[in-house]
Parts: C-alpha cells; sequence; structure tokens
C-alpha cells in the first residue's frame, strides 16, 4: 500500500533513540511500578494542561471508569443514575458509564461537528442525571456556552473523553481558567494508545481533574483502593500507569506542539485539495487549535462510502470508519434504551477517515486528495 492508513513503525521512528534511552534509564532504575518517571510525567501533564491534579493510570478505558467509580465513592453519583453521552463516539465512553453501575443515555450529535448536539442535552436532563460525558471525537473540542449552562443549572458533573484531544483548547470559557481539553470539565480521561496524538508503546491512560479529592480517590481505586499500604479504604483495582510507559511518554510529550501543527497541514492539505460534491469535507474553523486533528474524517454521500473505500484501496490508499457501529447499535447494548439518533446513524454510513499521521506528508495528503478528485465512484 503506497499510503496506508496509519504505520505506527513510522510514527515512533523520529524518537527511536530517545526512547532507548529512557526505557533504559527506567531498567537501570530498578523501580517498576510507581515512582519518579510516573510522578514527573503526571506533572508534565499537569503545566501542559492546566489540570492542577494528574493520575498516571492503566489506559483510557480505565481513565474514564476510575472517574465514574470515584464520583460514586464520594458520594456524588449512585447506581441506575444517568450519565448523558455523544452518541457517535467509540465504545470505551460508554463501556466505562455501564460498568460503574451507571444508566449511559445517548444524545444525538450535530451532523457539522460530528460532536454531542448540545441543544439535545436540555430535553435529556432527567431528576436521575448526574454527568454529562463530553468527548471531544476527532481532536475536536466538544465545548460550548450551552452545555456549561446545562450542566451548572442542573448541577451536573462534566466529564471530558479527552483521549483524542489532547492539545487542543478552545476560546469558550471552561469551568475553571484553563483553555485546554482536559481541564475545562471536572475531570477528564486521557488516553495514550499507540494510535492517539501522543501515544504510549503499549497501553497507558490518565485522569485529569481539578478536585483534588476525586483525584486522590482515583489514586487509591486504581491501587487496590489503598490510601496507604496495607490499608484498604475502597475495593479497588489494579489500573497503574507503568513507569516505563510513562518513561516513553514523557520523551513524546515535548513533542505534543509539533504532532498537532502537522497534523494541521495535512488536514490542511486535504481540505484545499479535495473538490467533490458527493463527498463533504469536514468543518474547519477559523479558532485556531480548537481541533488537534486525530482523524481525518469526511462524509461519502449517496451510499457511495464502501464503493469510495475499495476505490482508494485499489489506488493504494488506506482508510478507516471511525466508527462503523456506534455503540447504541452493538450487540452487547441491544438491551439499551434510547431514543431516536438519526445524525449518528447516518453519519455511520458516510463517514471515512483518511491518512492523518506521521508518514503521510502534506503532499502526500494533496496527491491522496486528487486521487479522491478523480476515481469515478
Ligand atoms: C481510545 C479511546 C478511548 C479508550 O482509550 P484506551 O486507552 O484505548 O482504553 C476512550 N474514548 C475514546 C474517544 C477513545 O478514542
Amino acid at each position: 500500500m503506497k499510503y496506508p492508513f496509519l504505520d505506527l513503525g513510522k510514527v515512533n521512528a523520529p524518537y527511536c533513540e530517545e526512547l532507548a534511552d529512557a526505557a533504559a534509564r527506567v531498567i537501570r532504575s530498578g523501580r517498576y511500578i510507581g515512582g519518579e518517571e510516573v510522578e514527573a510525567l503526571e506533572s508534565e501533564l499537569a503545566v501542559a494542561t492546566g489540570a492542577p491534579f494528574v493520575v498516571g493510570v492503566s489506559n483510557g478505558l480505565d481513565a474514564l471508569r476510575l472517574i465514574l467509580r470515584a464520583y460514586i465513592a464520594n458520594g456524588d453519583m449512585k447506581e441506575g443514575d444517568e450519565v448523558i453521552y455523544p452518541a457517535n463516539t467509540y465504545i470505551a465512553s460508554v463501556l466505562a458509564i455501564s460498568d460503574a453501575g451507571l444508566c449511559p443515555v445517548a444524545v444525538d450529535v450535530d451532523e457539522w461537528t460530528m460532536n454531542i448536539d448540545t441543544s439535545l442535552l436540555e430535553k435529556a436532563v432527567t431528576s436521575r442525571t448526574k454527568a454529562i460525558m463530553t468527548v471531544h471525537l476527532y481532536g475536536r473540542v466538544a465545548w460550548d456556552d450551552r452545555l456549561v449552562s446545562v450542566a451548572t443549572r442542573h448541577g451536573l458533573k462534566v466529564i471530558e473523553d479527552c483521549a483524542q484531544a489532547l492539545g487542543a483548547r478552545t476560546l469558550v470559557s471552561g469551568l475553571h481558567s484553563s483553555p485546554f481539553a482536559g481541564a475545562l470539565g471536572d475531570a477528564a480521561a486521557i488516553s495514550f494508545y499507540p494510535t492517539k496524538n501522543v501515544g504510549a508503546l503499549g497501553d497507558a491512560g490518565a485522569v485529569m481533574t481539578h478536585d483534588k479529592g476525586i483525584a486522590d480517590i482515583v489514586r487509591a481505586l486504581a491501587n487496590y483502593g489503598s490510601d496507604h499500604r496495607y490499608h484498604n479504604i475502597y475495593k479497588g483495582f489494579n489500573c497503574r500507569l507503568d513507569p516505563i510507559q510513562a518513561a516513553m511518554l514523557r520523551v513524546k510529550l515535548p513533542y505534543l506542539a509539533t504532532e498537532n501543527a502537522d497534523r494541521f497541514a495535512r488536514a490542511l492539505a486535504y481540505q484545499r485539495t479535495i473538490r467533490r460534491a458527493d463527498v463533504v469535507l469536514p468543518m474547519m474553523s477559523a479558532e485556531v487549535n480548537d481541533n488537534v486533528w486525530h482523524q481525518y474524517v469526511v462524509r461519502v454521500k449517496d451510499g457511495k462510502r464502501d464503493r469510495f473505500r475499495e476505490k482508494l484501496k485499489l489506488t493504494g490508499v488506506g482508510t478507516d470508519i471511525h466508527y462503523a457501529v456506534p455503540p447504541h447499535c452493538q450487540p452487547c447494548y441491544s438491551g439499551l434504551r434510547h431514543g431516536y439518533l438519526p445524525v449518528t446513524e447516518m453519519l455511520a454510513s458516510e463517514i471515512v477517515s483518511l491518512p492523518i499521521a506521521t508518514g503521510t506528508s502534506v503532499a502526500d495528503a494533496a496527491e491522496i486528495g486528487r486521487i479522491i478528485n478523480s476515481v469515478e465512484l
């Protein structure tokens, strides 16, 4: 394949030596659980995002699960309470809600941002609603005044699923003073899954919050529920971040701004090249960095999406779909009650992600754009 969708070897190639040095440092340290590397990464993430309390954890799904369980342990939520989430998301957002014994309530998304449609929030709130989980999908910040106002008026916690949007920021005020995704709401989950804008060499994640109490509970829950050695106040888990992954991430985190700028340049090349009536391009706003382009997602109209992917594959262009089946349509959620979600279901049949990671140059993106203009569908 001339233009693979994603080549993780190429993503990490520029950091190979630095990663090897950092790995050697951990091997020699003799400290393989917790310790300095993890603490240093936590502080570096706090500085990068403006979230004062950061807890490194095992992965993004666990970060979300631990946040919700911490709110339950703190008495802010209880089993059976409802959490609103955007229907167009990765299944991990929903798994975290149901895993904590909470009830996921799907809200449809906006056709243009592909993120939660905040005009539908108010009528999704019931007496059992305790939180809104906003997902910055594809790297685009899902945050506006309406979301803040609904959350404030109903006393809801706002949890950000920031797995795809590290480094994104917005001009719209958050609940706190930082403009960065991950520090806008009450608590946020980050994933460092290898394909994310900052990826580990395995699984890793973090919880970020403005609430020290919640950070302390998350830290305890992730470590067998132990607040100090051999003293267990919660029935916890083992969801810790490995120091070896923390060391890998400390190498890559300083390059986040460059990584995101490169992604923007490739998105811009697509935006300027692709011209087809049956291909709808993603919205590109004038607001700087409100999207860190984790995915560049176009929509192919008239039922031609699968044919589009086939044709591109024949010309050597790899694509992917994020996500072909929305969580509420998955077999494991067949018992989940939900309303009519027409935009999410329409998107699921139209969306295609084009190559955007390191390994695809700006020139490649322009060439892929020209191929797209010329394929017959
Ligand atoms: C990747 C991802 C997750 C899960 O993160 P893992 O580290 O893979 O567990 C959750 N939500 C979204 C939106 C994601 O993209």
